[in-house]
């Protein structure tokens, strides 16, 4: 299965520590990870093996969002800063309507985040 993984500048270091704490899951799911192009650049000098899309303000949540409507993405994990203020807020939602609008799970912190893994 296909995990996107996204997180906003106040929460990238917190995803890499949500990513640290489960990698034992990760591999053993057979997980293939996807994210937004900062985000997986954190992920991979953490040594994740991600696939990094375009940068989350320069099209890269909307790449997953299209990736969600295709149905090649299973579950977003997306450590939204609730702090800070977002120039592409309009494809931050269009990726959070399309998981509903294809009932794919959507975590927006770690606690959600790690029910959903630990319910894999
Ligand atoms: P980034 O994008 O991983 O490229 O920083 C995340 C976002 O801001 O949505």
């Amino acid at each position: 299965m296909t995990i996107a993984i996204i997180a906003h500048d106040g929460k990238k270091a917190e995803m890499v520590q949500f990513l640290n704490e489960h990698q034992e899951i990760l591999h053993s799911k057979n997980i293939k990870l996807i994210s937004t192009g900062t985000t997986g650049e954190k992920a991979k000098r953490a040594g994740f093996d991600v696939e990094a899309l375009l940068s989350g303000p320069l099209g890269g949540d909307a790449q997953i969002a299209a990736g969600v409507a295709e149905k090649k993405v299973d579950m977003v994990i997306f450590f939204r800063d609730p702090l800070a203020k977002h120039p592409h807020e309009p494809d931050i939602f269009m990726l959070m309507r399309l998981c509903d609008v294809y009932d794919v799970p959507l975590a927006t912190n770690p606690a959600t985040a790690e029910l959903l893994l630990k319910g894999l």
